[in-house]
């Protein structure tokens, strides 16, 4: 068993985000923090892997392989995992050997590495590319890059539950909409699903529009089946994926001194950037309640900030 069987999950919490634009446009955000799941596994690869831990219990396996980059959230939460649960974890990753503080991390976590080269890696969707893989390691379950796809976002689905279950400590009945960081999209069609129709969910996209976010949001939705979808993407990538720039790290150091909260340039910084500049607007009228979904990502953020 990958999972245990006694329910072991991840709780996020749940907490009202006091700031100034908010409280001028008499919009209310709770944050739900991925980033404070569990001390080791942070953030939104977590729920992306369990259906994958499910199928890969359902067939026997002792441990999963994947792969990512040198700065992988999505490595990193499987191998805190694997550590945290005790199942085996094998890491295949893009270039050559290099340290950084995830990969640090990685191998402290028993993470099994290979490196890939940059040509190897870009192999990976070719048919074949596993079979030399599942015999070297032939009792582990192979997930693809990024937890992605139906079963990455059949895990996000649980976001919806964890958030309302903590909603009337917020004093809050209910809310009128999710807003959250997206890359590839799983996380916000996890939500969609959830919601099937019943609340807007807002990407703002970490990527520039034309990476093939709303395709893939799309397939996830035709492939479970769901007739009732209310989703929108918005542009937050601020001129391409991990581009920064002063105002964006100006935005990110004053809100964490004013909220506590830790953001990351990369995801979340950008997509609390964007809610902000919708919120100045006027996007959303007075009385409105949203929950921000803190997606983590604070890890890989340390080599980010070490990179030239
Ligand atoms: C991977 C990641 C995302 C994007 O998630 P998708 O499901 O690919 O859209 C957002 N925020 C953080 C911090 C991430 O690590």
């Amino acid at each position: 068993m990958l999972l245990p069987s006694n329910e072991w999950l991840a709780q996020a919490p749940l907490e009202r985000l006091q700031l100034d634009w908010l409280s001028a446009a008499n919009v209310e955000v709770a944050i739900l923090r991925l980033d404070q799941i569990d001390p080791l596994i942070s953030g939104n690869k977590w729920f992306k892997l369990v259906e994958h831990l499910n199928a890969a219990d359902r067939a026997g396996a002792q441990g999963i392989i994947s792969l990512g980059g040198a700065h992988s959230n999505h490595l990193h939460a499987l191998a805190a995992a694997g550590k945290r649960l005790g199942f085996k974890t094998v890491g295949l990753l893009r270039g050559h050997a290099q340290e950084t503080p995830t990969l640090k991390d990685l191998q402290a976590f028993g993470m099994h590495l290979h490196w890939l080269g940059y040509g190897g890696y870009r192999a990976r969707h070719e048919p074949g590319f596993w079979l030399p893989w599942q015999a070297q390691y032939p009792t582990l379950h192979a997930v693809p890059e990024g937890g992605g796809g139906l079963s990455g976002a059949l895990g996000c689905v649980a976001l919806k539950a964890q958030a309302n279950a903590q909603l009337s400590h917020l004093g809050w009945s209910d809310f009128h909409g999710w807003w959250l960081a997206c890359g590839t999209g799983t996380t916000l069609a996890g939500l969609v699903l959830a919601e099937a129709g019943e609340r807007p969910v807002y990407g703002a996209l970490a990527v520039p529009g034309d990476h093939g976010v709303a395709p893939h949001v799309e397939a996830i939705i035709r492939e479970a089946g769901l007739c009732m979808a209310h989703y929108e993407l918005l542009d937050a990538s601020r001129g391409g994926f991990a581009k920064v720039d002063p105002p964006l790290l100006g935005f990110i150091e004053q809100t964490e001194q004013v909220s506590g909260v830790p953001l990351e340039p990369v995801y979340t910084g950008k997509a609390l950037l964007a809610l902000r500049q919708q919120v100045e607007a006027g996007r959303f009228a007075s009385g409105t309640r949203l929950i921000f979904v803190h997606t983590g990502g604070l890890q890989g953020q340390r080599g980010f900030a070490a990179a030239p």
